[in-house]
């Protein structure tokens, strides 16, 4: 489908893939800008259904659903970067699919994540692909111990993946994680983790949010505070190297970044992953940006000019997870902001809300 870069008008069907949190904040934001969003999910219990009528519920790979979802909209984005290869070049082919699903075949593979961003000087962690026990051994020679053994498909929130640190435990966890591709990557001793939300719409114009500085707990995103405690040169080179990325990819839409940032006279920083979508570490900025990456998102895949990501005040934002979002409404004051995402069920681990607090007004 040749990208029409002109702007579409209010009124506009905007089809997302995927039903969670994620496509529930970006049709709550397109509808602020006068837009319907049509969501396409095969969970019938998706937070998202609770907020536009027009529905699709079936599966990824089901064709006559998918072709009448691409004749329904004006343009098509996703929630969430799993969406498969095939799906996306079916809908490709038949109406804009922004992000483009390059951006999609990228960052779904940590290998051709690694060699795209290594292709553009974009420093990564050093890495080995694994496909036998032979192949570890060798990539634990090359690497050194500790390492982390990942899946190199479909791994989030720590699933897919064992940190290493004596050779007697390579055995086990290639038997865990194999068959599947795998790549070790060398243990980076980070001092903290930075991620940037970046945009760029159809027309090339690129804004990034400030850096948010990101901790997790049992491997889910705990809280993301900005200011990032790093230095202003670190910020600024984190949000260049995010600009880099999308300009290379010629991306449209929202794009998370996540950082290493290693302590030393200059701290480096080395990208961990890449998200082509709205992320977690940027939901603050529905509390403090005059934009919010969920607008940002719908504006850039709408062909319409990006907003102003500045920050008006310095934020915590708090994912609240399973029975912790029972703490809402009273753990509610005048600085903060709650945003459940109406889920039907509550259960360990899963993402229910945030809640961003405002810690200092600028
Ligand atoms: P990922 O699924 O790649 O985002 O990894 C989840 C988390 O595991 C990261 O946010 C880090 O805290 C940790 N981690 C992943 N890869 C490495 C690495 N190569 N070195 C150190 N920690 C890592």
């Amino acid at each position: 489908m040749p990208q029409d870069i002109s702007a579409l008008p209010p009124g506009s069907m905007i089809g997302i893939l995927g039903g969670g949190q994620l496509g529930r904040m970006l049709s709550l934001a397109a509808s602020r800008l006068g837009m319907r969003t049509h969501i396409f999910c095969p969970d019938p219990q998706s937070p998202a259904f609770e907020v536009t009528p027009h529905q699709t519920i079936a599966a990824y790979d089901d064709e006559a659903a998918l072709a009448a979802f691409a004749d329904a909209v004006d343009v098509i984005t996703y929630e969430f970067e799993n969406v498969p290869a095939a799906t996306a070049a079916f809908l490709a082919a038949r109406k804009p699919l922004r992000p483009g699903a390059n951006a999609l075949a990228i960052s779904q593979d940590r290998l051709a994540e690694k060699s795209f961003l290594s292709s553009k000087n974009i420093p990564v962690a050093p890495h080995r692909p694994v496909n036998s026990l032979d192949e570890l051994e060798a990539a634990i020679d090359a690497l050194g111990l500790p390492a982390v053994l990942k899946t190199t498909r479909l791994g989030y929130d720590g699933k897919g993946q064992r940190v290493l640190r004596e050779r007697s435990e390579a055995a086990a966890a290639f038997a865990e994680l194999s068959p599947k591709p795998l790549v070790l990557e060398a243990f980076v001793p980070f001092e903290r983790e930075i991620s940037v939300v970046v945009a760029r719409n159809a027309q090339g114009e690129v804004r990034a949010f400030d850096a948010a500085e990101n901790v997790h707990r049992h491997h889910i995103l705990h809280t993301s505070t900005v200011p990032a405690n790093v230095p202003p040169g670190v910020e600024k080179h984190a949000a260049m190297l995010a600009k880099v990325i999308v300009v290379a990819l010629d991306y449209v839409g929202v794009l998370g970044v996540e950082f290493f940032v290693v302590a030393g006279e200059r701290p480096a920083l080395i990208v961990n992953e890449i998200a082509p979508r709205v992320h977690n570490s940027g939901h603050w900025t529905e509390a403090v940006c005059l934009t919010d990456q969920f607008e940002q998102h719908i504006r850039a895949v709408l062909g319409w000019p990006l907003g102003d990501p500045a920050r008006m005040a310095d934020v915590i934002m708090e994912n609240l997870v399973g029975d912790e979002v029972l703490a809402v409404p009273s753990a509610l004051d005048g600085n903060t902001q709650p945003h459940l995402y109406g889920k039907s069920e509550t259960r360990p681990g899963r993402k229910m809300g945030h809640i961003s607090r405002i810690t200092r007004r600028v």
